[in-house]
């Protein structure tokens, strides 16, 4: 899917729909709730458990609606125990695939080098990696985080080819602002726009302001129908992450429809 000029929202199913009849309830009112929605420019990208891929991308037929997945492996085939790669991710109709997930990080290990080695591969299958990026909780109370955003962003961005930067969605995701760690309050505007525009300032550095405006920034923690017009603040976000609220169709639908 074409992105320019879209705001996305980005469902992250997580380990959720966690059976056949979960996920078919799912469908069945997702796509009940779209054909009542109105019609939108934004594009919606549902990332759902890699083992429903399939049926997403069969079941789902809309022009707005994309499809990726939650993670991958480095190489696209082999030896290697239950891993996906990003050919199969392609093969089945995936164009974009997220990484870096603080969950991932948290129970899984996954280090920076890891989400590069990812990265690289994501973008060599053509696909799209979305990308997150941000503090957890004891780096915020150091007042660590853009220092963090920095580190990661070097890492992760280490050695990708130029041409394909423009391909990358980064999401500012502050891992104490994410609905599963309970957070008792959101980041502020404030927070966001400077998150953002360290970021961007780091891509035009990098890479020049031609590849600097072509990447979109998105935000993610607790994002929801309530509040989305405060953490995706027009024109300066280019959309959302969404965990938890991903999960009730209506309620999804409502966050794409609000960026409207
Ligand atoms: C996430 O963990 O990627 C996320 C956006 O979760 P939530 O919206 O539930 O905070």
């Amino acid at each position: 899917m074409n992105l320019e000029n879209k705001k996305l929202v980005v469902a992250n199913f997580k380990m959720n729909l966690a059976s056949k009849t979960e996920k078919d309830y799912w469908l069945s009112n997702f796509i009940k709730a779209e054909k009542k929605s109105e019609a939108t420019k934004n594009a919606l990208i549902l990332c759902p458990p890699a083992i429903f891929l399939d049926e997403f991308v069969k079941n789902i037929n809309s022009k707005t609606t994309s499809f990726g997945a939650q993670n991958c492996f480095w190489e696209d085939k082999g030896s290697f125990t239950g891993e996906i790669s990003p050919e199969m991710i392609k093969s089945l109709g995936g164009e974009f695939v997220i990484l870096g997930h603080s969950e991932r990080k948290r129970f899984l290990k996954e280090t920076n080098e890891m989400i590069n080695s990812k990265t690289k591969r994501v973008l060599k299958s053509g696909l799209s990696p979305i990308i997150c990026v941000g503090e957890n909780a004891e780096e915020k109370r150091n007042d660590q985080g853009l220092e963090i955003i920095l580190n990661q962003l070097n890492s992760i961005l280490e050695g990708i080819n130029r041409g394909l930067i423009n391909k990358i969605i980064l999401c500012y995701e502050p891992v104490w602002a994410i609905s599963a760690n309970k957070p008792d309050h959101l980041p502020t505007i404030n927070e966001i726009m400077g998150a953002k525009l360290l970021i961007k300032k780091f891509l035009v550095e990098e890479y020049g302001v031609n590849i600097a405006k072509r990447v979109k920034i998105i935000y993610g923690g607790s994002a929801d129908s309530k509040n989305i017009n405060q953490v995706c603040l027009e024109p300066e976000m280019d959309g959302v992450l969404v965990g938890k609220a991903s999960l009730i169709p209506n309620e999804l639908i409502k966050i794409v429809t609000s960026l409207n």
